[in-house]
């Protein structure tokens, strides 16, 4: 009878219990990651529509754990987020991607900021120095924020906003259309570019909602000056779509996946030559 009651309790149980278990051992592998170079970066293309031109590289981190193989961004980066080391990563993660871009051709790179890094101290700093130390021209950096970085204590992240700017570093507006109130942060900090979500581009095929809306993100940009970005390009048939729709640059797997920086030469010159 023990047994049984057991195994009734732990049909509820075993699932969400691993789940935290998992959790809690990524968070303790985390800390020692960067001193151990499990982290890396790969580098997706980006491309001009009207000339098919490559324009730069989107720097996306990686974790290789020692035992769990790769571990996806969207499982860790939360976990970062929460235990503060996000600051530290995406400190190195900037430098990395700096240094890397200085050794390429005259094209952008973008990074990924945290909500969390907006709210640690002497970010404005940081960016300069990695830049100063890459030797990397402010105009080549393009740095990705999340509408989530604007919510709370809005006006001291837009005078952050501000300052980066003022460094010459462009700032995009990332996973544009999926938050709540997107439209207001667009009056509030003049974005340099609308980067519209990969689930409006990968519904296309199936969605009126989605066809409407990067119509209307596409329009609004153009309205606005802002480039608009298409995210998730899988398909000749969703190109043909966002550039017929105004979008300035696409981002997905139909003109590549993001590889290895020791890759990134020969995905320069493979897109040229298209
Ligand atoms: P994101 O910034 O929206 O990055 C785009 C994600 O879409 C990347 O996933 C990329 O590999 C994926 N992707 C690009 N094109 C396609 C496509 O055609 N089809 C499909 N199915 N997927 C595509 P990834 O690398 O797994 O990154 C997931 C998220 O993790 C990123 O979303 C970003 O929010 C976060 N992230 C990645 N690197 C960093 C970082 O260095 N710092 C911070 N704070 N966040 C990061
Ligand atoms: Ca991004
Ligand atoms: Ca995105
Ligand atoms: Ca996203």
């Amino acid at each position: 009878a023990k047994a049984k009651g057991r195994g009734a309790y732990q049909l509820f149980e075993p699932e969400m219990e691993e789940q935290a278990r998992s959790r809690h051992a990524l968070d303790h592998d985390l800390r020692g990651a960067l001193e151990a170079n499990e982290f890396h970066l790969v580098f997706q293309p980006q491309v001009r529509l009207d000339t098919t031109e490559l324009t730069g590289f989107e720097a996306l981190l990686r974790w290789k754990h020692p035992t769990r193989g790769l571990v996806s961004p969207a499982e860790f980066i939360p976990i970062a987020e929460e235990n503060g080391l996000i600051v530290p990563i995406g400190e190195w993660v900037l430098r990395t991607a700096c240094s890397s871009a200085a050794s390429w051709p005259d094209m952008t790179i973008a990074v990924n900021l945290s909500p969390v890094q907006f709210r640690s101290r002497g970010l404005v700093a940081m960016v300069t120095s990695a830049l100063a130390e890459a030797g990397l021209p402010p105009q080549r950096l393009e740095l990705e924020v999340t509408e989530t970085a604007l919510l709370d204590d809005s006006e001291a992240t837009i005078e952050i906003l501000h300052q980066l700017r003022g460094l010459g570093v462009r700032v995009s507006l990332d996973d544009f259309g999926v938050g709540y109130s997107s439209l207001s942060y667009l009056r509030k900090f003049p974005f340099d570019r609308i980067k519209i979500d990969r689930s409006f581009v990968g519904t296309l095929g199936e969605s009126p909602e989605s066809v409407a809306i990067v119509r209307t993100i596409a329009s609004l940009g153009s309205v606005l000056g802002v480039e608009t970005t298409a995210e998730g390009v899988e398909t000749i048939e969703q190109l043909d779509f966002v550039r017929e729709c105004g979008c300035t640059t696409v981002q997905g797997y139909y003109f590549g996946r993001p590889c290895p920086a020791a890759e990134v030469g020969r995905t320069i010159e493979t897109l040229n030559a298209v």
